[in-house]
């Protein structure tokens, strides 16, 4: 796992790619009450460019941004954790290091694999121009923090490739990382046509408006047919929605129309994460309404002893302007609920039939699943179902 973090080093591109759609679709989310927040820009793209000269690659979003606040909340820990002592302290021995990076992740954080500085230029949406954030770290436990002006909202961040890493300041390269990892992200991803000159002021001033393209295909993942997904696609759609490093053990993609509408698309990590057992910590799907993002770790949708279930429920039977306190009032989500439960139960059956993979699911998660018949004792059809689970077979 950690030496494959070494060698895929490209990984930093999935990661801000991942964060970068996270953000437009939390805009996408608080513009529904203020569309205001979009200052007349709704159309929500990735862009990525670069600069051969200049050893730079540049990620920018036009989502939801960041406040000075959140700047130091968010990425401010990372560089205080300290990039470089994390990476020392990466020991090559698994099970140690994937801890590790079950504890900080990777995110952001995977930026400086490749770059030894990184510059984050910010404006929350809203915000004035005048109240954007210019964040900068070499990745070594400091970083400073100034205030800028940004005309677009969004968040705008510059790699400075390391030596020996300029290869990814490539056109082809970008372009072939965008396919491999980040397809299914659900909006455009543009890239630049062709590199600016860095140095001849002249060309780049005829070059005001540097033409894009799209390079993914910018569906929601979720919502295409499952013979038209492949399982690389599946896998990737797992990293962005889990923040999980590794490959899922397996996924359950459903589609079920009538009275009780959703789309749900169900994963069983291949690893417990390191606070499954503190039942405080946070759980649950990402929740869309009409692929509309509404909330992440939705946990009204599972029982708690399917805590480390990862994943996204669709569903068309709730509002768009759902809240966690309603949804605790709906009686479709006690539908959902039921149904998705199945789904998962449905999903550990398949598993169960492959002695490998069932026996990394037991050892993981054996124990979490043993609570199940005392907590899902309203339903007894379930409950023998889930009874059943909690016998390990090949033992
Ligand atoms: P994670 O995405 O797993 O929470 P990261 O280290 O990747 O962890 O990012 C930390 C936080 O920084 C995110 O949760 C988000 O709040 C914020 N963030 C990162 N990138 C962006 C971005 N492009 N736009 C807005 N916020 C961002």
């Amino acid at each position: 796992m950690v030496h494959s973090l070494y060698s895929n080093k490209e990984i930093f591109l999935r990661e801000l790619i991942s964060n970068a759609s996270d953000a437009a679709e939390k805009l996408r989310f608080e513009a529904l009450e203020k569309s205001e927040l979009y200052e007349g820009d709704s159309e929500l793209t990735i862009r990525i460019s670069f600069d051969k000269d200049a050893k730079t690659v540049t990620i920018e979003d036009n989502g939801i941004g960041m406040s000075r606040d959140e700047v130091i909340d968010h990425l401010g820990t990372i560089a205080k954790s300290g990039t470089a002592s994390f990476l020392s302290n990466l020991t090559g021995d698994q099970s140690k290091d994937s801890q590790l990076i079950g504890q900080f992740g990777v995110g952001f954080y995977s930026a400086f694999i490749v770059a030894d500085q990184v510059d984050v230029f910010t404006r929350r949406a809203g915000a004035a121009i005048t109240d954007a954030v210019h964040w900068s770290s070499r990745g070594e436990g400091e970083f400073t923090i100034a205030s800028t002006e940004k005309a677009g909202r969004g968040t705008r961040i510059v790699l400075h490739l390391k030596e020996g890493e300029e290869e990814f300041a490539d056109s082809w390269r970008l372009r072939s990382l965008v396919r491999k990892y980040s397809d299914h992200i659900a909006f455009p991803v543009l890239m630049l046509k062709e590199a600016l000159p860095s140095d001849d002021e002249e060309a780049k001033e005829e070059k005001a408006a540097p033409e894009y393209e799209a390079v993914n295909s910018a569906t929601a993942l979720w919502t295409r047919s499952k013979g038209d997904v492949k399982d690389e696609e599946y896998q990737e759609f797992y990293k962005h929605v889990s923040h999980d490093y590794a490959d899922p053990l397996t996924w359950a993609h459903n589609k079920v129309e009538g009275s009780l509408e959703y789309t749900s698309l169900l994963y069983v990590p291949e690893r417990a994460p390191f606070d499954l057992w503190n039942r405080e910590a946070p759980r649950g799907l990402k929740l869309y309404v009409q692929r509309v993002f509404i909330m992440d770790q939705a946990d009204q949708f599972l029982p708690l002893y399917l805590r480390f279930i990862k994943g996204v429920v669709d569903s068309n039977n709730l509002s768009l302007n759902v809240s966690r306190e309603i949804l605790q009032k709906d009686p479709s989500v006690d539908k959902l609920r039921s149904a998705l439960t199945k789904r998962v139960l449905d999903m550990l059956s398949k598993l169960a039939k492959d002695s490998d993979k069932y026996t990394t699911f037991w050892k993981e998660f054996g124990q979490v699943l043993k609570e199940g018949p005392a907590e899902d004792y309203a339903n007894k059809e379930k409950n023998t179902q889930v009874a059943a689970f909690c016998v390990y077979p090949y033992g």
